[in-house]
């Protein structure tokens, strides 16, 4: 046999083996906890840089890291599995609550170990993300999956991202042993306001979530004083923690929302906060809206506005206010901003500030910078805008430069400039919606 012929051979074998290996007990439980984790998308990867070593397998750096979403915007690029979803909670919103009648399973830790450590040898996977229903307590159940990490640091030296979620109500000492072992952790919000949290999970309060959230938060800046002090100290969550909240579930408005993140991302180890459409899942429950779908529109431009107040200087209170307590569906936070503001338009893109120029819609972070760096070289034209990147069918109504004929929103209206704005074209061939297009983030 030639040495090609022996390496396909071989690996075939493994491959062989390993499905035999994974007997069906496994694969059925596999199938069962995959499902039930579906509904969690605060999973995307990064910030996180431990590269591969000699003796160690995967890489969590940049590259090794990819996210990708399914067509309903769910993240995919994990082995994103429960532990089990077995719970002792009845929380109204959630497929797996107690008195759900529904397929139940629990893997063992070596089977969840070897499950991640296969799949990533095999690259299905590029890293865990690895949650939990409540079994006995909060604390039995972290305490099994931090033993799931820490195997899988330790004894196999798996060196890929982990991303694992804090139960809420488990002890600072069980939180900080995963935060040694995970890249991220995180906890749910869910609900944001606590009397609507009740209403729905009754056996869980704020103060569950935002506890184990400050102990995270002190064992990232205590690590961050021990690095400066001792090099190889180890890191504790490099990739910090990040949350989700339910939005459509309750009444709260994106201003409740959005107020709550700002909030969350002043505390010094939050990441992100996701926003995750209520998925109408238990439709028979009295307490919950009875809607057909989840509010995906909405989930989209709370995404938008919380890029606003990360990227672009915005404060919640300038997105949504009491005037405007819910963010417009139609158009993204930024144009409604903008149009909402008439009175701080036209920009001269030749002499405003930098956090101005941000304020443009049409235009992005990478452009706004493009154009203070080239104004210095000279006057900038329309054509130049152009090729910055900047997108002039938005931004011609909100800026003025050399000789761009002037017809900004005060020459019109809001109303006008909103109308051609949203004005859909008709379909450039058969079957092609250019609605399709609609860009995630506003620039
Ligand atoms: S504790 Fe988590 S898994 Fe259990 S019912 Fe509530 S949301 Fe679902």
């Amino acid at each position: 046999m030639t040495p090609f012929f022996k390496d396909l051979f071989a690996a075939f074998s493994s491959e062989f083996s390993f499905f035999v290996k994974m007997n069906e007990q496994v694969h059925e439980k596999l199938k069962v906890l995959a499902e039930s984790a579906k509904y969690d998308i605060s999973c995307a990867s990064s910030g996180t840089t431990r590269k591969n070593k000699p003796g160690t397998i995967g890489s969590a750096e940049g590259w090794g890291i990819c996210h990708s979403f399914t067509e309903d915007g769910r993240c995919v690029s994990l082995l994103k599995i429960m532990l089990t979803n077995y719970c002792i909670y009845d929380c109204a919103y959630c497929i797996n609550r107690r008195s759900n009648d529904i397929k139940r399973a629990t893997l063992t830790v070596n089977e969840l170990v070897d499950l991640t450590i296969e799949f990533y040898r095999r690259n299905y996977i590029e890293g865990l993300f690895l949650s939990s229903g409540v079994i006995n307590s909060p604390d039995y159940t972290m305490e099994r999956m931090v033993r799931v990490v820490k195997d899988l640091r330790t004894v196999h030296r798996y060196n890929g991202y982990i991303h694992m979620k804090s139960i809420p109500g488990a002890s600072s000492e069980l939180v900080h042993e995963a935060g040694l072992y995970a890249d991220r952790l995180s906890v749910n919000v869910e609900i944001p306001k606590e009397t609507n949290l009740k209403m729905l999970a009754p056996e869980k309060d704020h103060q569950s979530v935002y506890k184990p959230m400050f102990y995270i938060q002190q064992g990232v800046l205590q690590n961050k004083e021990e690095r400066m002090r001792f090099r190889h100290a180890p890191r504790f969550a490099p990739a910090g923690q990040s949350t989700q909240m339910i939005v459509g579930a309750t009444d709260e408005t994106d201003k409740d929302i959005l107020q709550l993140s700002t909030a969350l991302y002043q505390r010094p180890s939050m990441k992100r906060v996701y926003y995750s459409g209520y998925i109408p899942v238990n439709t028979y429950d009295p307490r919950l809206p009875a809607l057909k779908q989840a509010p995906l529109v909405r989930e989209n431009r709370l995404y938008q506005a919380d890029w606003l107040m990360r990227f672009y200087e915005f404060k919640a209170s300038e997105i949504v206010d009491d005037a405007f307590p819910n963010l417009d569906l139609e158009i993204d936070p930024k144009l409604a901003w903008a149009l909402r503001h008439p009175e701080a338009f036209p920009v001269d893109v030749n002499k405003a500030d930098y956090s101005m120029i941000l304020r443009v819609p049409g235009i992005g972070v990478k452009s706004a910078k493009l154009i203070v760096a080239s104004r210095r070289h000279g006057r900038i034209t329309s054509s130049a805008l152009k090729k910055i990147g900047v997108v002039m069918k938005k931004a011609q109504y909100f800026i003025t430069c050399h000789e761009l004929a002037t017809f900004t929103v005060n020459e019109a209206s809001p109303e006008y400039v909103r109308k051609v704005l949203t004005a859909v074209k008709k379909p450039a061939k058969k079957g092609f919606d250019e609605r399709q297009l609609t860009i995630h983030f506003p620039d």
